[in-house]
């Protein structure tokens, strides 16, 4: 489980250890939100629309949802279990509130939260990279500070990504399974 801020690395984190850990995979989460320039369907996201995703919630196909900035974003029950039968260390990169819903539905998951080293550099970052627009980026910093706060007191590892290189390292070692 890797939760953080948005602007806090967790893409490029997650993407660098898993060239490490091969038999670690990402679980492609459910989301409303529109598809981004370049992003594409069923390999980012599951783009859904507002009564696909509805629907899902109402079979009970997730094994947790939220309402992030302005979308739904969830994570597929069955996805999940598919990897783990075929042996896939899983890895969900989901928000805090999604994180805290899977706390008892998976008692031995690793629950490691990205901290940016500041909040100034977490501003930076999400205006740089160009994604969001000013009201959205506004959304993501504005939680920022919750989020924060709900990961230093609920989650087991805490990896300060103020060096690529040494949170990679931490990272990887979570996913090997030998702590930090
Ligand atoms: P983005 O819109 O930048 O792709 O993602 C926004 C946030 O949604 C991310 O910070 C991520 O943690 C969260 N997120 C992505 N997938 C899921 C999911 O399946 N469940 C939950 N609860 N949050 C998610």
């Amino acid at each position: 489980m890797v939760a953080g801020p948005s602007g806090a690395g967790k893409d490029t984190l997650i993407k660098r250890a898993l060239q490490v850990v091969p038999r670690a995979r990402l679980s492609i989460s459910a989301t409303t939100r529109a598809p981004r320039e370049g992003e594409e369907h069923g390999r980012d996201y599951h783009f859904l629309t507002e009564d696909e995703f509805d629907r899902l919630v109402g079979e009970g196909a997730f094994l947790e949802w939220a309402r992030v900035f302005s979308g739904r974003y969830g994570t597929l029950s069955s996805d999940v279990e598919k990897m783990r039968d075929e042996g896939i260390d899983v890895i969900l990169e989901i928000d805090v509130q999604g994180a805290l819903q899977v706390k008892d539905k998976l008692p031995d998951a690793r629950f490691v939260f990205i901290m940016p080293s500041s909040l100034e550099v977490l501003e930076e970052r999400l205006r740089r990279r160009g994604l969001d627009s000013e009201p959205e980026i506004g959304k993501r910093l504005g939680i920022a500070p919750k989020e924060i706060e709900i990961g230093k007191r609920e989650f087991d590892v805490i990896i300060v990504n103020d060096e690529l290189e040494k949170a990679t390292e931490e990272l990887v070692s979570v996913l090997k399974g030998e702590g930090v």
